[in-house]
């Protein structure tokens, strides 16, 4: 059976690799279109530093990435433990964010009104409607403060996303499933923490786990992908059509080629395959044109460790959109991960741009440097000139899930049954991170097997 693969981003790659595993006749190909593989994934080594382009890492509390690191045989690597202090930046200053729960209720983190509605959420009236927004859903169940100053700044932080826009059932589904099925979050813990006890397990409230990534950065995930895949990968193989067959599909190709397989996955991002679409089933493509991608850059700065007077020995920090900073948070990738930066060196990466100021992350170069430079002199009073600076752009960087997602996925779904052996993947749809995206090609390539057409 022949199977075509649009994309190679780690979810392309990741279906290829299991498919590859599941029976010898499966004839494979990935079209990706640009130069390199990997999409948002790409790690640059210059100057003796090992720099994340796009994706950071991911978290061990899932199994998928460890899973397929296992079955490719690359060895992943933990993270410092210094990278488990964070910060948030708040009423003018870098806060620490407690480590645990209890010591977040002894803190000052909060207001002592803020703790205290925090704590009523225990009596608030269950309401959980079919989707809400973050924001509503925070505001309603735990209150304006801790909304502001804890989940807005994760809302940037791992979606560059608006949250009043954001969908919780979309985004944060668990927690969403807390007030579904428990009345409440508090109550939704308990239940899980007298049930994770019987079972000897952890209970985790907010996305847990310990970052990972591999030596020489997530870039050697693809790498080692790439490896195995040989010969099936091939680059600079742009998609721009499909049609039906009798037997399948044949897609068309920028280059005037084409390729006809019996099943077509298009793994590119969601307006990719909208375009891909366009001709071939409207209805998928208009869906697909509605799930928002605004721009993000990646602003690098290495410095020599004298230049900097104040403490980075941590993970980094995030800014709520209530302080109206320009930037979305910093990252201090040499604390973060051993052998960052040269010896004596120092790498930080600050994200700026996202659903809320998408056009800054457009400015020139000269701007976008300036604007951090501003931004990290105030905040942590970092005025020395970085001695190495790298600019990443990501004009359409992460999917948004809005309110009412889940009605784009059901209505994707009824648009799909009418196209055997056409299947979408991708971080537009079930989980942006790299752990959902493995994890949806394992189903898929388990679907696609039983599927065999
Ligand atoms: C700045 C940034 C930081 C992030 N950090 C993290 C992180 O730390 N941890 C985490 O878990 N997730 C992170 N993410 C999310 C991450 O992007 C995804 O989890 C994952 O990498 C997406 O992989 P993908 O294969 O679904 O899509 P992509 O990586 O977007 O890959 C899609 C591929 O399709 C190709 N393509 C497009 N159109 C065509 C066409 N017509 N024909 C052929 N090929 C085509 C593209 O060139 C691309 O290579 C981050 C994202 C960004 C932008």
């Amino acid at each position: 059976m022949k199977i075509a693969i649009v994309g190679g981003g780690i979810s392309g790659l990741s279906l290829a690799c299991e498919l590859m595993g599941k029976k010898r006749d499966f004839d494979i190909k990935v079209f990706e279109a640009d130069k390199r593989p990997g999409g948002k994934i790409y790690t640059e080594k210059a100057d003796g530093y090992i720099c994340e382009a796009g994706v950071n890492g991911f978290l061990n509390n899932k199994p998928a990435t460890l899973e397929l690191a296992d079955r490719i045989k690359l060895p992943p690597v933990r993270s410092n433990d210094a990278s488990r202090k964070r910060f948030i930046y708040t009423n003018g200053a870098l806060q620490q964010l407690p480590e645990s729960v209890s010591k977040f209720f002894m803190s000052n983190f909060l207001s002592l009104p803020g703790r205290l509605r925090m704590i009523g959420e225990y009596f608030v009236p269950q309401a959980y409607k079919d989707d809400e927004t973050l924001e509503n859903f925070a505001r309603r169940r735990v209150g304006r403060e801790f909304f502001e100053k804890l989940l807005d700044p994760m809302a940037s932080g791992v979606y560059a996303g608006d949250p009043s826009k954001m969908s919780i059932r979309s985004c944060f589904s668990k927690v969403y499933d807390l007030e579904r099925k428990y009345g409440g979050l508090i109550k939704g813990f308990m239940v899980l923490g007298k049930e994770a006890k019987r079972s000897g397990k952890k209970v985790e409230a907010g996305p847990g786990g310990t970052l990972m990534s591999f030596s020489g950065g997530m870039y050697s995930l693809i790498e080692t992908l790439v490896n195995i895949l040989g010969e099936r990968v091939i680059m600079g193989k742009a998609a721009k059509g499909i049609e039906k067959t009798s037997g399948g599909y044949r897609l068309h190709f920028t280059d005037g080629s084409t390729y006809e397989a019996d099943c077509v996955v298009l793994a590119s991002p969601a307006h990719n395959s909208a375009d891909i679409v366009r001709d071939f089933d409207r209805s998928i493509h208009d869906i697909l044109t509605t799930i928002p991608y605004p721009a993000l850059s990646v602003v690098s700065f290495g410095f020599r460790k004298e230049k900097i007077t104040r403490d980075v020995g941590f993970f980094g920090f995030l800014v709520p959109g209530k302080e109206k900073k320009k930037i979305l948070g910093t990252l201090f990738d040499s604390s973060i991960f051993g052998e960052r930066a040269p010896e004596g060196h120092v790498l930080m990466r600050t994200m700026v741009g996202g659903a809320r100021a998408s056009e800054l992350s457009m400015l020139d170069d000269e701007k976008l440097i300036s604007l951090v430079r501003n931004e990290l002199a105030d905040i942590m009073d970092l005025k020395a000139e970085p001695d190495f600076v790298r600019v990443y752009r990501w004009e359409r960087a992460i999917p948004q899930y809005e309110l009412g997602h889940y009605l784009k996925l059901e209505a994707l779904d009824n648009a799909l049954a009418k196209h055997k052996g056409l299947y979408l993947a991708g971080n537009a749809y079930h989980g942006i991170a790299v752990n959902d995206c493995i994890a949806n090609s394992v189903r898929l390539a388990e679907l696609i097997t039983s599927e065999r057409l």
